[in-house]
């Protein structure tokens, strides 16, 4: 993807950039060292290029539809548990946290985080295998690289150019998740070396509050017992603290307060670690973080051991019960079904979808359809078209 140096929106106000450049650290991401925009545009008034960004995103469509997507438990299992929305909300949060405490750009790491799930289709990671297994001839699927083409091709919301229109680093850092590094789609963003620190954050947050929060949702729909020491040391640890701070807690508090605990720690030690690596390293510039070699933002090694045990126990008894299991091998079914329906009649698909199927490959404008689904939605649009009496 080319990068425009000439980009408008980079021109910033001399007193914009003096702001941006004593608030930042040196190892910051600036908007004046960005590669810019695909698609040239006029400068804003007041909002910077990520703060643009961010905005766009929120703004779009992909982003709303996120309320209605399976993180670990499907939307019907309670009010109350994460979807991916809230989890993507609760991972910006954590990231903006730690990027201000390092002294990296927000505004760039806000945006990078609120885009980081946006290419997930419904029902979890059981959609995305489903979908994988539909496109294995055609071109595959990876949620990843689906993320890019949202933002870079299937957002329409701007007359003058299709996508987003979101900053090269942005779209790097999405690029990056992206399990194949030869693809043509993901290839020209690796090209910068090391990853941005603001990306390197979003990565670190997402893990801790994943685990975290998957924790904490199975203990609330009752999948796992109240005071599980199966749970592993990590939170053996963290009841501890929440002891030491609070004596005795009681039930209604106890769960958010060992929470609580947990993601404070995890913060906490990454700044730590985040710190003493980028002394080690004597990074000092955008160009040391390219060339660091290494991950500089991340845990330490204790409390990744930790980290791998819960994963363990989460993988063992929170992914593969059974409950979490029938909904995922159901998400499974339908979308193989509707995706097998779509292809041989292709003239169900809705407009712009049946349009796209003629202009380019049916298989992808089948996948891009049911990627961008909610659950919701993936559940009605079976109904309409497999069950007899239901309304189309
Ligand atoms: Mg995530």
């Amino acid at each position: 993807m080319p990068g425009a140096a000439d980009d408008e929106s980079l021109i910033e106000t001399p007193d914009r950039q003096d702001r941006e450049e004593k608030a930042l650290a040196p190892y910051a991401m600036r908007v004046r060292l960005s590669r810019g925009r695909c698609y040239p545009e006029e400068p804003h008034p007041y909002r910077t290029l990520y703060h643009r960004d961010r905005d766009r995103i929120v703004h779009s469509t992909a982003f709303r539809r996120l309320m209605y997507k399976t993180q670990v438990l499907v939307n019907q299992t309670s009010d109350h548990h994460r979807t991916r929305l809230t989890h993507t909300l609760e991972v910006a949060q954590i990231s903006r946290t730690i990027a201000r405490q390092l002294g990296l750009n927000e505004d760039l790491t806000e945006a990078i985080a609120l885009a980081h799930d946006l290419g997930h289709p419904p029902f979890g990671h059981a959609g995305e295998t489903a979908l994988a297994e539909c496109m294995a001839d055609h071109g595959g699927f990876e949620h990843n690289r689906h993320g890019l083409r949202l933002i870079t091709e299937l957002e329409y919301r701007y007359p003058n150019f299709p996508g987003l229109n979101l900053s090269w680093e942005v779209l790097e850092a999405q690029a990056r998740h992206s399990k194949n590094p030869q693809a043509q789609d993901v290839g020209p963003y690796l090209s910068a070396g090391g990853p941005l620190l603001e990306a390197q954050v979003v990565d670190a947050a997402d893990s801790l509050a994943y685990d975290t929060n998957d924790i904490d949702d199975a203990w609330g729909v009752g999948f796992i017992p109240p005071y599980p020491r199966a749970l592993g040391l990590l939170w053996l640890l963290a009841f501890a603290r929440v002891g030491g701070r609070h004596g005795r807690v009681g039930p209604p508090y106890f769960q958010p307060a060992v929470v609580r605990a947990l993601i404070d720690w995890q913060v906490s030690d990454l700044l730590e670690q985040t710190a003493i690596r980028l002394r080690a390293d004597a990074i000092g510039s955008i160009d040391d973080v390219r060339a660091a070699g290494r991950a500089l933002v991340g845990p330490s090694p204790e409390v990744r051991a930790l980290k791998a045990e819960l994963e363990d126990f989460l993988h063992r008894r929170v992914y593969r019960h059974y409950s979490v299991m029938r909904m995922a091998l159901k998400g499974n079914r339908f979308l193989h079904h509707l995706f097998e329906e779509f292809r041989k009649n292709p003239l169900q698909l809705p407009e712009r979808y049946a349009h796209r199927a003629q202009e380019t490959s049916p298989h992808r404008a089948v996948c891009d359809y049911l990627a961008g689904m909610t659950d919701r939605f993936a559940q009605d649009e079976y109904l309409r078209l497999f069950q007899p009496y239901a309304l189309v």
